[in-house]
């Protein structure tokens, strides 16, 4: 017999661990699966700022420490796992951890969030936290006054380099067509912003540094007879090539848009499964922020209580019936 949870959590971010709290305090005894990556993408990023309460800022790591304590301080069970297979065709939602047990769900909050693309090279790896970042809003700052390169053609690349050109002195965006992707409006902003300049037909192919990143090779013209590389001085790389929801083991029952991102009702975490509900940068292609992701947490626990009561009562007035 599979075991019967009762709320069903999976995701350890700040959308999870907040759907987390709010679910324990509200006695639906909520169990959480944290995943491939425990603490969700924060654990990758250095200092938290932009979070309210934390005024002198907060380790990526620390505060989904502290989301976890509270998560468990209020009854929720969290554990290591993740989610290989669902069936969510019936209440109640059977779902497979890690290829062997599997759990039947009465409501099911997908917080699994989603994955900065990186472009493959092992000094991404190298140099991660250490100058190399996937988020300008979350890291930008630690670049006052100094020089970064943002890759990427598409709306994301240019938002970040706009962020950045108000915080560091100089921004190059790299980008490895002759055109950028993006819509014509921020096309207009990026090239009007003086410290920002655009390499057209170049990539990063490196980067070097003896602790933190000091600078980028850069190769240009790729399969181009004046194909060269050259050495960019840099501080910092952002990388805004395009994220990845993780959704592929939801995707089969939900709606989900052209890039896989989970479709809910708007301003909610409604999925058009009933007792689903979906919180985070899973359902989030735009926002993508602790804070916005905590408060889709909030409204997915509120929404599976809402849920329950309303089973409940249903089967109440059904077993009247039926006397
Ligand atoms: P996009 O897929 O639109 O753009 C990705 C960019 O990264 C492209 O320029 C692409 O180049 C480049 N790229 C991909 N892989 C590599 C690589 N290996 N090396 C170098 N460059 C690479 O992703 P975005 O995140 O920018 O946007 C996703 C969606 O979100 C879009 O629909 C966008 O409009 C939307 N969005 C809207 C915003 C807004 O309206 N304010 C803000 C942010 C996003 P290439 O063009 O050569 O393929």
């Amino acid at each position: 017999m599979a075991e019967k949870i009762k709320c069903l959590i999976i995701g350890s971010g700040p959308a999870g661990y907040t759907a987390a709290i709010y679910a324990g305090r509200a006695n639906l005894s909520p169990v959480l699966y944290a995943g491939m990556q425990p603490g969700g993408q924060l654990t990758t990023t250095t200092d938290i700022e932009n979070f309210p309460g934390y005024p002198n800022g907060i380790s990526g790591f620390e505060m989904m420490e502290e989301f976890r304590k509270q998560a468990e301080k209020f009854g929720a069970e969290i554990r290591m796992g993740n989610v290989t297979e669902t069936d969510l065709s019936n209440s109640p939602y059977r779902i497979t951890i890690d290829g062997k047990e599997t759990v039947e769900a009465e409501t099911l909050i997908i917080a699994t969030g989603a994955t900065a693309k990186y472009l493959g090279l092992a000094d991404e790896r190298k140099y991660a936290g250490a100058g190399v970042s996937a988020c300008a809003t979350c890291d930008g700052f630690f670049y006052r006054k100094k020089t970064v390169a943002v890759v990427g053609g598409g709306d994301t690349a240019c938002e970040e380099a706009i962020y950045l050109s108000n915080v560091a002195e100089k921004v190059y965006l790299i980008v490895r067509k002759p055109e950028l992707r993006a819509s014509k409006i921020m096309q207009i902003r990026v090239k009007t912003i003086p410290n920002i300049e655009i390499l057209f037909e170049q990539e990063v192919v490196g980067l070097s540094g003896e602790k933190f990143v000091e600078g980028a090779t850069i190769l240009k013209r790729r399969g181009q007879e004046d194909e060269s590389t050259y050495e960019l001085p840099i501080d910092g790389l952002f990388l805004a090539i395009g994220h990845h929801p993780n959704t592929e083991v939801f995707k089969q029952w939900l709606d989900t848009d052209e890039t896989g991102y989970i479709i809910t009702q708007p301003g909610t975490p409604i999925t058009k499964v009933a007792g689903v509900f979906a919180a985070g940068d899973v359902a989030d292609p735009d926002y993508r922020q602790a804070i916005t992701a905590a408060a889709s947490g909030c409204k997915a626990a509120i929404e599976a209580e809402r849920y329950l009561s309303t089973m409940e009562v249903c089967e109440i007035i059904a077993e009247r019936k039926s006397k």
